[in-house]
């Protein structure tokens, strides 16, 4: 593990690194806090050793700088009182960060179940951030595309039609659907198959403006939003997605619906009708869905 200690008493000081570099940790040794913040700073150790002698000026600067730092937060920090441990001192302390207190004497046993307590809880705080951050991942990403995977678009589409409804602006949605993607497998082999779907998804992607979303529904069908979008605007969003799929080697059929105050479901579905429109019209094409209510224009 990696520590920081900054100690005033350098006889303590260097029994402390003595300590625990013999257990097999890595120690810097400092003098005062600041050079202690610094050297948080430049490289995060695992734990910070700190007299609080040293903080009587700064100290709660010490671990406000640590806690703010981007990097150096993670650090578990532990305070060495000289003293009895001051009650409302702890408190705050521990309200602002602090992991562990140790009060002086400290034995070396001590010293070592202390500061390995407190790296064990840093390090396994960090894994479950990680884990969490991988599942996340999982649960909202498709992993072949990297885009939005069903669940997580459908999801920002309920989204989107609730702040239409609240704010009366308008939505339109489009789904995109690879045309004669199985010869594509059948002919290229499946993994040439996953290869076209990533271009298309990162083609799609590419050619959508940052506030509009796009997510894989599943096999070679993507959905794309396009929050603001009337039904001009969808037009035109909707035939730029046409036309950039032809990099990735092939065409894809549209359909888009312009939102008119229904469900989620019913504005896909009338998508989806589109879309089947653009197929049996030949592919390689644009339909729009029909609007229930007249559009005016
Ligand atoms: P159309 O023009 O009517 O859309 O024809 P199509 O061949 O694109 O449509 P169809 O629904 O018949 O075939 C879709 C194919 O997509 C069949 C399926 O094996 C393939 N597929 C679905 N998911 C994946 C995937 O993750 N990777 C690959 N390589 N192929 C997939
Ligand atoms: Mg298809
Ligand atoms: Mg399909």
């Amino acid at each position: 593990m990696q520590v920081v200690i900054a100690h005033a008493d350098p006889g303590t000081l260097s029994r402390f690194v003595r300590v625990l570099s013999h257990v097999g940790h890595e120690v810097r040794a400092l003098a005062t806090a600041a050079e202690a913040i610094d050297a948080c700073r430049e490289r995060p150790p695992d734990v910070v050793l700190v007299d609080v002698e040293l903080c009587r000026d700064d100290g709660q600067d010490l671990l406000a700088e640590l806690k703010g730092d981007p990097d150096a937060y993670r650090s578990a920090v532990v305070l060495l009182e000289r003293h009895d441990l001051d009650l409302d001192a702890a408190v705050s302390a521990l309200r602002g960060g602090a992991q562990d207190f140790l009060v002086e004497p400290v034995s070396d046993a001590e010293l070592v179940a202390r500061v390995d307590a407190a790296g064990r809880t840093k390090v396994l705080q960090e894994e479950l951030v990680a884990q969490s951050r991988r599942l996340e991942t999982l649960i909202f990403e498709d992993v072949l595309t990297g885009l939005a995977n069903r669940r997580s678009i459908l999801t920002s589409l309920n989204g989107m039609v609730s702040g239409a409804r609240r704010h009366h602006r308008p939505l339109s949605v489009a789904i995109v659907d690879i045309d004669h993607f199985k010869l594509i497998n059948d002919r290229q082999g499946h993994a040439a198959g996953d290869r076209v779907l990533s271009a298309v998804a990162g083609n799609l992607r590419r050619n959508l403006r940052a506030e509009d979303q796009v997510g894989r529904l599943g096999g070679e069908e993507f959905l794309a939003l396009l929050p603001d979008a009337d039904a001009p605007a969808a037009a035109t969003a909707a035939e730029k997605l046409r036309a950039c799929a032809g990099t990735a080697g092939v065409t894809v059929s549209i359909g888009w619906a312009t939102w008119e105050g229904e469900t989620a479901e019913e504005l896909l579905r009338r998508a989806d009708e589109a879309l089947y429109a653009a197929k049996a019209a030949g592919r390689d094409r644009v339909e729009g869905a029909r609007a229930t209510v007249p559009r005016r224009t």
